[in-house]
């Protein structure tokens, strides 16, 4: 396939983790990747590196999607490269936080909001004339918007406010997919279970694997590339008639 016959994926917040596995199988799948980073340029830098060791094509671009003008920020340097088509906008860059009720700030909930929910929704404004018949977008969420996960008590670190914001754009999923549908444009939402992340403590201690594993129906920790593959598949063709719907890739979370 020629240069020019490439379909472009933007997947954010790509240097790592999750976005890192889906920029590296959407490369896999024979797109050009456009590998999105917040700070971290030489971790993208390399993700670009091992994409093109693999006779792919890959670019990175940074801009901080918290900022007020970060989305639009993305978008002008996404058409500088692609010109006048994006075929997959892959929205993963997030933020999470761990705290009591009572401990929470004001500054949490808009750094959690403006990242998670802001950066995401005016991306999509801004890419709006990039986006066309046969476009998708993909929403990375979480299994925590629909069901509350570790114990809770007031005593407890918690992340409701994280979950809120994935519980928005689970929302926003919706909406998009019903706006854009008859332009040909579906959106869909992957809502990872636990994954082994630097984003999730869960994985870090024994006492997290086994709040982990005991609600999870397959007895092992969730990797990056699970999440992946689920995104890539809805991404895909073979995912044409699928759209405002949420795919849970959490082994079995909460069942
Ligand atoms: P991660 O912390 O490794 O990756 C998050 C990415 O977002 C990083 O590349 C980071 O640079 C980027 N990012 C954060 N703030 C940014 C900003 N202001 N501007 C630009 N980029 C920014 O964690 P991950 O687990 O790979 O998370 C990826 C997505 O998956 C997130 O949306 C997260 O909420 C979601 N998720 C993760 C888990 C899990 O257990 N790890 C579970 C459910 C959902």
């Amino acid at each position: 396939m020629s240069s020019s016959e490439k379909k472009i994926a933007l997947v954010t917040g790509a240097s790592r983790g999750i976005g890192r596995a889906t920029a590296l199988a959407l490369a896999g799948d024979g797109l050009k990747v456009l590998v999105h980073y917040g700070r971290s340029a030489v971790e993208a830098e390399a993700v670009v590196e091992a994409i093109r060791a693999n006779g792919g094509e890959a670019e990175a671009l940074g801009a901080d999607l918290a900022s007020e003008d970060g989305a639009k920020t993305l978008a002008e340097k996404v058409r500088t490269i692609v010109g006048s088509r994006l075929d997959v906008l892959v929205l993963n860059a997030g933020v999470s936080k761990a705290a009591r009720i009572e401990d929470y700030t004001t500054a949490d909930l808009e750094t959690l909001y403006a990242t998670n929910v802001r950066g995401p929704f005016f991306l999509v404004q801004q890419l709006l004339p990039l986006l066309g018949e046969g476009s998708s977008i993909v929403v990375v969420t979480s299994v925590v918007a629909r069901g509350v996960v570790g114990k809770p008590a007031l005593e407890n670190p918690s992340i409701l406010a994280y979950a809120s914001t994935k519980g928005a754009l689970e929302t926003l999923v919706k909406n998009w997919a019903a706006i854009l549908g008859p332009r040909g444009v579906r959106v869909n939402a992957v809502a990872p279970g636990i994954i082994d992340t630097d984003m999730s403590n869960f994985t870090k201690t024994e006492a997290g694997r086994e709040t982990a594993l005991s609600m999870q129906a397959l007895k092992r920790i969730g990797k990056p590339d699970d999440v992946a593959d689920v995104v890539t598949f809805l991404a895909s063709e073979k995912a044409r008639w699928i759209t405002g719907a949420s795919i849970p890739a959490d082994g079995g979370s909460k069942l």
